[in-house]
């Protein structure tokens, strides 16, 4: 049995001393722990410890984390992590404080038009391919700025910034941190809003050191806090 509580303290601590090495303050870096497949008890004893953000990645999985008695009611920060296929926006749409993969302009529109119905506005991040694995999700670099073009005039959504999931090798795995943040910085210099793009989502539980270091201001952390999966 994983010792929750133990684990994130662990990790709060590297965090620190990342931010430390990379002279930056702890507040800066929010820690969101990744619950996908783990129950609803374990993110309970996460909540229990202090943890308030946490992520998910499957639909279906997620809503019945929502509707479940022990965690129902709880002022949870949750943030969707996953690739979110067009078709399944509605049903988190409202749900959720943040998503982080959005990789296409026409998922940027779908939710849009039921951010727009709801009345509401929803925080989003767009995913960009920066290892270039031709596996992976995410907007290629070169495409990064006409995509955004037409999502900074989406009506009812805000880019808050960018979302990577790096190379397994942490050297490499740095270097396409470090192109995220240049994205951003370019995505800016072209945003009618630049105060609202804020967010770098990078660093998992392998690499979240070098995401610090490159200016990752949220990590998403899975196993380090709750065990294999
Ligand atoms: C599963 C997952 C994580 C967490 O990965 P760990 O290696 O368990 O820390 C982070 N980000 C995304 C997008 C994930 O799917």
């Amino acid at each position: 049995m994983e010792n929750i509580a133990d684990n994130l303290a662990v990790v709060k601590d590297q965090i620190a001393s990342a931010c430390h090495k990379a002279g930056r303050r702890p507040d800066e870096v929010r820690l969101i722990a990744v619950s996908k497949t783990k129950s609803a008890a374990a993110i309970r004893e996460a909540w229990e410890a202090g943890q308030r953000d946490f992520g998910e990645s499957y639909v279906q999985e997620f809503l019945d984390k929502l509707e479940d008695p022990q965690l129902s009611g709880l002022p949870i920060a949750w943030h969707f992590i996953g690739h979110l296929q067009s078709n399944k926006v509605r049903q988190i749409a409202g749900k959720v404080s943040m998503i982080h993969g959005i990789d296409k302009v026409s998922t940027a529109e779908e939710l849009s038009k039921r951010a727009t119905q709801q009345g509401i506005d929803i925080d989003y991040l767009l995913e960009v391919n920066v290892s270039r694995e031709s596996t992976k999700y995410g907007i290629e670099p070169s495409s990064l700025l006409s995509a955004a073009e037409t999502c900074f005039r989406l009506p009812n959504i805000r880019l808050r910034g960018l979302m990577t999931i790096a190379s397994p090798d942490p050297d490499l795995a740095r270097r396409e941190f470090s192109e995220l943040r240049e994205c951003l910085e370019q995505l800016k210099s072209s945003s009618p809003d630049p105060s609202l793009l804020t967010e770098l989502s990078m660093g998992m539980s392998q690499d979240f050191e070098e995401a610090i270091m490159e200016g990752a201001t949220m990590i998403r952390i899975g196993t380090a806090i709750f065990g294999w999966r």
